[in-house]
């Protein structure tokens, strides 16, 4: 057994996220509840609602949650600031916060927030990303490194 403490890292989640809902664009910004079919590569799909959270009248983040699970299954993908990637998704679930995911640098990499990001940009909600699709060769993770180091080179 090993008792170290360091944090493994998983690998990336990949998948597909696809809209139910017609429309999903205007379901949401009427407030109303949106449903996203979300596949991660290699498991099988799951329906999930989406809905948007305002804040005096501005969208700050979403609600996402397995549809049979219940209320309590609920997660927030709350929106931050601008990075390289484009917006920074940050979510509230376990795998978020407890597992450190090779991919998006800034923000969450859990599934969630991969669907997201991939759901809103497909509607064109998500505020513009500069670089439509980066390629994932930059970090090598032979090495363990603090829990969370940013690679911020000026
Ligand atoms: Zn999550």
């Amino acid at each position: 057994m090993n008792d170290d403490r360091e944090p493994t890292t998983y690998p990336a989640i990949t998948g597909h996220a696809r809209w139910v809902t017609p429309d999903p664009a205007t379901v949401l910004r009427a407030g109303r509840t949106a449903t996203l079919w979300i596949q991660p590569e290699g498991k099988k799909g799951e329906l999930y609602s989406v809905e948007q959270v305002a804040r005096d009248g501005v969208v700050v983040a979403y609600r996402i949650g397995r549809e049979q699970a219940g209320a309590e299954k609920l997660y927030t993908v709350t929106l931050g600031s601008q990075s390289e990637e484009g917006t920074l998704l940050f979510c509230s679930c376990r795998d978020a916060h407890y597992r450190i995911r090779q991919g998006k640098g800034g923000g969450s990499a859990c599934k969630h927030a991969q669907s997201i990001r991939a759901g809103l940009s497909a509607i064109g909600l998500l505020p513009t990303e500069r670089t439509p699709h980066a390629d994932g060769n930059e970090s090598t993770d032979g090495g363990s490194t603090g829990p969370h180091s940013d690679g911020i080179g000026g």
